[in-house]
């Protein structure tokens, strides 16, 4: 009865209607005596059978299945693209059910996307707080350092240099800031194409240990690869992004690194990719931090990080980097102990 198609639905209803005029017709002639022809006994269900089933047809699609087959198709219209062959609706179609199942599921389709466009656009208005809260801490330092030099500072031999370098240190700041901003916004529009090239992944990272050897050097930290490293292994990948990827990572490990400590690289054949592995024996940080770790802005220790002139964007840009070369990242790490960064790339 559940899935009776309407069609089936008027047959039944004209169909008993019938079957018991005819009923009422034989009790008649047969218990109550009365005279009626047999034609008239038989004739009268067969075209109350046949006027009442074209009625009902008629009626049925006037009033409801041309309202239904809107509702259908503007369902229909809204989730098809406009090329796609519209599906046609007759009358001894099931065409409730359809209807029933494509408005439930067109319902899942509009919620799920509903809150998407909030979970967005709650994230949207989390970034802009972050961002005017990250550049309004160098403005304000600098505003003060510059108002300071001009209300006569500027005269005091004391403070004049001083407050014009930390204003400078500032600026330097507020650059990385909107420089990373930009690569972020880039990565995430994907205006910035890959230039994808084999190249010697070794080399790459000694060329990053080389122009990281100054920072290293400040906290007396050692930037080694790993005994059994490969000491050459090509790879494919946009070799500048690359760079700045093992930058970040290898920038980060000195930053939260610990005096005299040591950040290692091991490299990892893995059939069709390469494991790279940079690991330090620095702060670390706490389990729960981990999963949030790659989002922008976020930091474990917030003023230590500052500190450290980070921007709080360099891991989110490391992930979008590897993740554009269709990658993972993963991090494991230990209060005090230390942490390792892991990625992968495609070998060449
Ligand atoms: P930042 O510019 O603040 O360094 P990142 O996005 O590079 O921003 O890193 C986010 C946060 O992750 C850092 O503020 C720091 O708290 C933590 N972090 C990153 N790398 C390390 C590491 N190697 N050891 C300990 N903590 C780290």
């Amino acid at each position: 009865m559940k899935n009776l198609s309407p069609r089936d639905l008027v047959f039944t209803v004209t169909g008993s209607l019938s079957f018991m005029l005819l009923l009422v017709l034989y009790g008649l002639t047969r218990i109550a005596g009365l005279q009626l022809p047999f034609w008239v006994v038989l004739g009268l269900p067969l075209v109350n059978f046949v006027t009442g089933y074209f009625l009902l047809s008629f009626l049925l699609e006037k009033f409801i299945y041309r309202r239904v087959k809107v509702v259908y198709k503007t369902i229909n219209n809204l989730k098809a693209p406009k090329n796609a062959t519209q599906m046609p609706l007759r009358i001894n179609e099931d065409i409730l059910s359809n209807v029933e199942r494509e408005v439930v599921d067109w319902t899942k389709r509009q919620t799920q996307e509903i809150e998407k466009l909030k979970s967005s656009d709650s994230y949207r208005k989390e970034f802009i707080g972050n961002v005017s809260h990250e550049l309004k801490t160098p403005i304000f330092n600098i505003q003060g350092y510059i108002h300071t030099l001009i209300d006569g500072g500027l005269y005091d031999e004391k403070i004049n240099k001083s407050y014009l370098y930390k204003a400078s240190q500032n600026l330097d700041r507020l650059s990385a800031i909107v420089e990373d901003l930009e690569t972020i916004s880039q990565l995430e529009t994907n205006a910035l194409s890959l230039d994808i090239r084999k190249f010697d992944f070794v080399k790459l990272m000694k060329e990053v240990f080389e122009n990281l050897e100054m920072q290293a050097d400040l906290k007396d930290i050692s930037l080694l690869f790993k005994e059994d490293s490969p000491k050459t292994i090509n790879v494919m990948a946009d070799r500048e992004r690359v760079r700045q990827v093992l930058t970040n990572l290898t920038s980060n490990s000195i930053k939260y690194g610990k005096q005299q400590g040591t950040t290692s690289v091991g490299i990892y054949d893995m059939h069709d990719n390469v494991l790279i592995e940079i690991t330090d024996d620095g702060i670390g940080m706490a389990e729960e931090h981990l999963p949030r770790l790659f989002e922008r802005f976020y930091r474990v220790d917030k003023s230590r990080a500052r500190d450290q002139g980070g921007t709080g964007l360099g891991l989110s840009i490391v992930k979008h980097i590897v993740e554009a070369h269709h990658q993972t990242i993963n991090v494991r790490s230990t209060v005090g102990v230390g942490s390792t960064f892991g990625f992968t790339l495609k070998k060449a």
